[in-house]
């Protein structure tokens, strides 16, 4: 099968350093991908190697089978019919919203050009605006204006770098959402670079998680969360706790939380020390009086439910879920219930077994 985007042991180096390392991932038409990943792990500079701003010290990226980017290859920016959407927008100031749209098909013919741009506005909901200036819009007007822009000549692949950030958190999610239909209904592909990653979960359907330049997993935003593929992951994705723990048996597990059964990875020994993964929705409060026992330390009001930080007797710490109706006080003991699906057990080096 061709893909629209295919990266393979893609490195990017400036000078002696390399920010990029040994990217691959494969991106199908009319998908939208997202790299997600704390600052300066190397997203903004892969995007820019896509575009074909930066060139390759390693691998290569093709476009719909063909590569654009090898070692001794680097199609220009210009020849790779990509599309890109900054943070700023980046429209013309003096330009009305048509006429911006409009720049990014100057050479199609006149009235393929208009049909073109009257269906773009539509599409983002921007028809009544079309004579309007930049500056009359407000920022979610003009980041729908310049992803019409972007949109216009059909690129290969849409790049977005960051493209919410300037708008407030509130918008920025609708945005996400908003955005996401409107390059499907167009049937556009496209790569978010976000470190946000409810914005990533909201647009894309495969996600990057990228670190210190290195691609740690590229999956759905399930597997993100459920199967984590190292402990870096399971961190930055949601909340979530590393607890030690040491195999038992060929079943089971002693942790801090008491002996737990369920599959283990064939070869995992009695004796063996590893981390095991406990979201907050692995846990349950409880008014029975059979459970595990701890002390609420801090609690954080998120609407519909509350998200607690608990301790037990041994010091350790970790998150649950509860619905806010059920209110719990700061220093209350509390009892709980278990209910993990799957033991994601991780080895010293960080990787899932
Ligand atoms: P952010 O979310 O902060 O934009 P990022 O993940 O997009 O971060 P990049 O901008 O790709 O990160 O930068 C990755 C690393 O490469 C950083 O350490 C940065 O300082 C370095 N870097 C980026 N561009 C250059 C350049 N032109 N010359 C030298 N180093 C660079």
């Amino acid at each position: 099968m061709t893909h629209r985007l295919e990266l393979n042991h893609a490195s990017i180096s400036f000078g002696s350093t390399e920010v990029v390392k040994q990217v691959s991932f494969q991106l199908p038409e009319g998908d939208i991908g997202s790299l997600l990943g704390p600052s300066g792990c190397g997203k903004t500079t892969l995007l820019r190697a896509i575009a074909g701003f930066e060139s390759l010290a390693e691998g290569s990226i093709s476009l719909h089978g063909k590569s654009v980017s090898s070692t001794h290859q680097l199609v220009a920016p210009e020849k790779r019919r990509v599309g890109m959407v900054f943070q700023d927008f980046a429209l013309f100031p003096h330009l009305n919203v048509a006429n911006n749209v409009a720049f990014g098909l100057s050479r199609a013919p006149g009235q393929k050009k208009k049909q073109r741009i009257t269906e773009l506005l539509k599409l983002v909901g921007l028809e009544h605006l079309a004579h309007q200036h930049p500056h009359q819009l407000s920022g979610g007007q003009q980041q729908r204006v310049a992803l019409a822009r972007a949109m216009a000549p059909r690129p290969e692949v849409l790049l977005l770098d960051e493209p919410f950030s300037a708008l407030d958190p509130e918008l920025r999610g609708q945005l996400a959402t908003e955005v996401r239909t409107l390059l499907k209904q167009d049937g556009i592909t496209a790569i978010l670079v976000t470190h946000d990653q409810t914005e990533a979960f909201a647009m894309a359907d495969r996600i990057g998680v990228m670190h210190q330049g290195e691609l740690h997993q590229w999956d759905s935003s399930y597997n993100l969360y459920h199967h984590p593929a190292t402990t870096f992951v399971a961190d930055f994705i949601g909340r979530g706790t590393l607890l030690d723990i040491t195999v038992a048996d060929n079943n089971s597990i002693d942790t801090p939380l008491g002996r737990l059964s369920g599959k283990l990875p064939s070869g995992t020994e009695a004796g063996l020390k590893l981390k095991l993964l406990l979201r907050p929705d692995d846990l349950h409060l409880t008014t029975k009086q059979e459970g595990i026992d701890a002390t609420i330390t801090e609690r954080l009001f998120q609407g519909a439910d509350y998200l607690y930080t608990l301790q037990l007797d041994t010091g350790d710490q970790f998150h649950c879920l509860a619905p806010s109706h059920q209110q719990h006080n700061v220093g209350e003991r509390v009892t709980l219930k278990l209910d993990i699906q799957d033991l994601v057990l991780f080895s010293d080096e960080g990787l899932a077994l």
